[in-house]
């Protein structure tokens, strides 16, 4: 009898099969359940291990590759590899999820300049606790990074962090809006996107400007979409909670404003747009539009906006104050409704750290931003993945694939790509502790909030790190 041919999936299928199996064949019998390694087995796995390390048993995610399923991943050198070395260690992560190591796009480090917010250091630490291998620092800086001294003089410091650290660049001078940057010699210098975060410039003739030098050099621009004639002096949404509360509001035309102009940049210049931390349903369906015209727009959404609405004013106060503001209930499910398709492929924390006094300075002078690199992933798989049953490669790629395209960043787990993972624990149940975070910025609205599933380690450059919830 003939056999069946066998289609191009099995054939592929059969071949992970008989790699997995060889590399099993080559690795000891045991395997140490991931989490009760011994203090020298720690120590051991921290370092750039010569000997090679087999992940087995987990359900591995990688949406770069469109793959979910459970196989083996090798570590050798730091880097992926197919072949393991032959006295390779095998830790057991049965029931456990491998993704490649997350992304965060938007993080304001506050270095230099206002170190009493936040520093490289622990700007960098908080986010390896939150689960991240890799972040985008925010140039709203002082001095801002707006010349490629500044850029890599920054860049050279952050070379022993413990994620890789992306540095932005200015679209204009000291982020002031009225004179460009030099875009091409700030690209040289290793910046991988523009933007003025924090503001934006509020001349459509300059951003043109900007889209065609960027998109020239093939880099994305980085938008916070604000409009400031209307937005203020507005401190929080302009709807009733800010009529009962007696304070001046933002409408949502101070955001679709700019989103409009962005979109009709992006179509004349052909500049890839990416939109900050939309919060508006209305700016939502622009872009769902301009996607729709194949233009070169994406969009982010931060974990506040996704969960929170400007009812959460009442009870946090100014730890509730951001920019832009928490909408509404209606805003709240529109985004979440788009979260994870082309038009909005991004989760990105906004982690903006300020000090517990600037805080308590009351609405009208309390800075805008809440941290949250460090609730990030055990709120949203609260939320996204057992609340909404969104499927875990939806929720994975706006933390990897997401943030990866619009930056950029390929290979995420090929072979020979550094051995950037986060490993998630999809059932432990934790509680946020502001008081744990090693962020100094403590401005959150989470605090005392169960979570279940988190991030329980990640592998930086192939060195194991733990995570203590
Ligand atoms: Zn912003």
């Amino acid at each position: 009898m003939r056999k069946k041919a066998l289609t191009d999936d099995e054939k592929y299928e059969r071949k992970i099969q008989e790699r997995a199996e060889k590399q099993l064949a080559k690795c000891g019998p045991l395997g140490t359940p991931l989490g009760s390694f011994s203090p020298e087995e720690l120590t051991w796995l921290a370092t750039v291990a010569p000997r090679g390390i087999l992940l087995t048993g987990a359900r591995v995610v990688n949406c770069e590759r469109h793959t979910d399923k459970f196989q083996n991943v090798a570590i050798q050198f730091g880097k992926f590899t197919y072949h393991p070395q032959r006295d390779a260690v095998r830790i057991d992560c049965t029931g456990k999820v491998i993704a490649p190591g997350f992304i965060d796009m938007h993080v304001h480090l506050r270095d230099p300049g206002q170190t009493w917010k936040e520093t490289l250091e622990t700007g960098t630490a908080a986010a390896a606790h939150g689960g991240f291998t890799t972040i985008l620092a925010m140039p709203n800086t002082d001095p801002p990074m707006d010349t490629p001294e500044r850029l890599t003089a920054f860049l050279q410091r952050a070379q022993g962090a413990p994620v890789h650290v992306l540095q932005s660049a200015c679209i204009t001078k000291g982020r002031a809006g009225r004179e460009l940057a030099d875009l091409p010699a700030l690209a040289a210098a290793g910046a991988p996107a523009f933007t003025d975060d924090g503001s934006t410039t509020q001349d459509a003739n300059l951003m043109r400007e900007a889209m065609k030098i960027a998109a020239s050099l093939k880099k994305p621009i980085i938008d916070h979409c604000e409009l400031t004639a209307l937005s203020k002096p507005g401190v929080i949404h302009d709807g009733e909670v800010a009529k009962e509360l007696g304070l001046p509001g933002q409408p949502y035309e101070a955001e679709v404003f700019i989103v409009l102009r962005d979109i009709l940049l992006a179509q004349e210049t052909g500049c890839h747009v990416h939109l900050q931390h939309l919060s508006s349903a209305r700016s939502m369906l622009a872009l769902f539009q301009a996607v729709h015209h194949f233009l070169p727009v994406t969009g982010e959404l931060t974990p506040h906006h996704m969960l929170l609405t400007d009812e959460a004013c009442r009870t946090w106060g100014t730890n509730a104050k951001m920019a832009p503001p928490l909408r509404t209930e209606r805003d709240r499910k529109t985004l979440l409704a788009f979260l994870g398709y082309p038009m909005l492929p991004v989760i990105a924390t906004d982690h903006a750290p300020h000090t517990a006094e600037e805080k308590a300075k009351g609405w009208a002078d309390a800075p805008f931003g809440i941290v949250g690199i460090e609730a990030a992933v055990p709120l949203v798989l609260t939320e996204l993945y057992h609340k909404r049953h969104y499927s875990l490669p939806r929720i994975i790629g706006t933390f990897t694939s997401g943030p990866a395209s619009v930056l950029n960043l390929r290979n995420l787990m090929d072979t020979g790509s550094p051995a950037d993972l986060t490993l998630l624990d999809l059932n432990q149940e934790t509680v946020i502790h502001t008081d744990r975070f090693l962020s100094k910025g403590r401005n959150c609205p989470y605090d005392g909030t169960p979570c279940k599933g988190t991030p329980i380690a990640t592998f930086f450059g192939g060195q194991y790190r733990p995570i203590t919830p």
